[in-house]
């Protein structure tokens, strides 16, 4: 079969199994968001999960996005786009021109210039802060010890549209400590969206409260080079 079958079939066995860990936490399936990670695919690999009636995407690189993006955009205005990726300060601009949502909001120098940004747009992206809830030195996201300082900062003082958390578990670690932790401290500061869980453990973070599960290779397929 070619990406065209799978990816349709992919996508339903994904929602399937969504709506059987909604169930499970007597959560409502409408509650929880698939975005469909197209990192590394073409946009031919796209219109697929688009025409399956997939609307809500998500991102890595402004770049990336911005060459995949707009054109598809034009078939299908109604697209959701999320950038899932770290965001350098020099590409704020174009990542506002591209994406709906940027869920990677994850130090002070981001926040304050895009706050500044915002200011002159019309479109204001829904905002996520990146948690690093593993405290990996490697990985981006403000450490869970300053969170509740930079949530309150993002929403009092800059007034930026922050609408809840954002995680990327250890990948040798279980991941339900993390997807817990992120829960938490969205609680204690009044966020009620949690965007967590990938192609391997998107089931446990909807048992966990995700509102949003951003999931690639398991509607894909695997990656061919890795996203750096
Ligand atoms: C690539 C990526 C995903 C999707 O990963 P899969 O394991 O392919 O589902 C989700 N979130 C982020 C931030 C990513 O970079």
């Amino acid at each position: 079969m070619s990406f065209k079958e799978n990816i349709p079939v992919a996508l339903k066995t994904v929602h399937a199994e969504i709506g059987e860990a909604a169930k499970a936490a007597e959560r409502n399936v409408k509650d929880v968001t698939l975005v469909a990670v197209g990192k590394t695919f073409e946009a031919e690999h796209m219109v697929p999960a688009l025409d399956a009636g997939q609307r809500v995407f998500g991102e890595n690189r402004v770049q990336e996005a911005d060459g995949k993006w707009p054109g598809l955009r034009e078939i299908y205005p109604d697209i959701e786009l999320h950038l899932i990726g770290p965001l350098q300060t020099n590409k704020i601009k174009q990542a506002l021109e591209i994406f709906d949502v940027i869920q990677t909001i994850d130090r002070p120098k981001l926040a304050q210039k895009l706050a500044k940004e915002l200011a002159g747009v019309d479109k204001i992206p829904a905002c996520f802060i990146q948690v690093n809830t593993g405290e990996e030195p490697q990985k981006a996201g403000i450490l869970p010890s300053d969170a509740d300082d930079f949530i309150q900062m993002c929403v009092k003082d800059l007034k930026l549209p922050i609408v809840g958390l954002m995680c990327i578990p250890p990948v040798d670690q279980e991941p339900s400590l993390h997807f817990a932790l992120l829960q938490k401290i969205a609680k204690r500061n009044g966020l009620a969206k949690l965007s967590m869980g990938m192609s391997a453990d998107y089931d446990v973070a909807v048992e966990f409260g995700a509102t949003h599960v951003r999931v690639g290779s398991a509607i894909f397929g695997k990656r061919d080079y890795p996203p750096a």
